[in-house]
């Protein structure tokens, strides 16, 4: 009796300590995987495969769902000849009356927020479709402005910046050098010969941010995977390529400015 009881005894632990090491064993798999599918925190400078595994896979189904929508909307996806016509013609249609009869190389002083209004309507039908607008009206939120002047929120800000109230500071100070041919500005990835096509694609930057904002107040608010570096984190460089063609987050001078 005293030795089967034994035997039962060794048997129950041999059984224990077998499920102690299968379920030590699943762990360790599962934080591989997890190593290797979801990489700990974005940095800057990753590429995309690397930054996409970072959005949680409820986000990223929001966020393509909304993708293909647009796409639906403006008539064209991601194809780089579509977006390059895309730009031109919001150039062109930015030098029409109606566009806003803009100069290619304007000056803040001559600016009218008539023009700015127009330039920005001009980026969001082209390259939203409008859903943007429409979204805004459907929610009772404020209207897109747009505003050349100091943020005064921030008055050290880059070249824009996009407040909660859906005003986008175009922040005067910085745009009073001239782009030109030989002085062109890398747009984050675009390579711009005028002013007006800088202003264009820095409002295509802060439209993401209302995109985030306006879709999706949540993950505008507390998403670890919009958040970081100052809301420019996976989400917004996934829906800044995805719609704009835009690579990275900040521009730079290809040359000094002469004179
Ligand atoms: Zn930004």
């Amino acid at each position: 009796m005293a030795g089967q009881l034994q035997l039962v005894v060794a048997c129950t632990l041999a059984a224990a300590s077998g499920l102690v090491l299968w379920i030590l064993e699943q762990g360790h798999e599962r934080r591989q995987e997890n190593n290797a599918g979801r990489p700990g925190r974005y940095e800057r400078g990753m590429r995309e495969r690397e930054y996409v595994r970072l959005i949680p896979d409820g986000e990223m189904l929001l966020v393509r769902s909304l993708l293909r929508r647009i796409y639906k909307s403006r008539g064209w996806t991601i194809d780089a000849a579509s977006r390059e016509r895309a730009w031109a013609g919001v150039l062109a249609t930015a030098q029409t009356q109606a566009g806003g009869s803009w100069p290619m190389d304007f000056q803040p002083c001559d600016v009218t927020s008539e023009q700015l209004q127009a330039l920005c309507l001009a980026v969001e039908q082209t390259f939203l479709g409008g859903l943007l607008s429409a979204q805004i009206r459907k929610s009772r939120r404020p209207r897109l402005q747009v505003e050349l002047a100091v943020d005064p929120r921030d008055p050290h800000s880059w070249l824009s910046g996009l407040h909660e109230d859906n005003t986008i500071y175009i922040n005067a100070n910085r745009w009073r050098e001239s782009i030109s041919d030989v002085s062109p500005l890398d747009f984050e990835g675009t390579l711009c010969s005028s002013k007006l096509e800088a202003l264009a694609h820095a409002l295509g930057h802060e439209l993401v941010h209302a995109v985030v904002l306006n879709f999706f107040p949540e993950m505008d608010a507390t998403s670890p995977a919009y958040i970081p570096d100052d809301k420019h984190g996976p989400i917004f460089m996934l829906l800044n390529k995805r719609l704009f063609g835009h690579t990275g987050h900040a521009c730079r001078r290809l040359f000094t400015v002469e004179g």
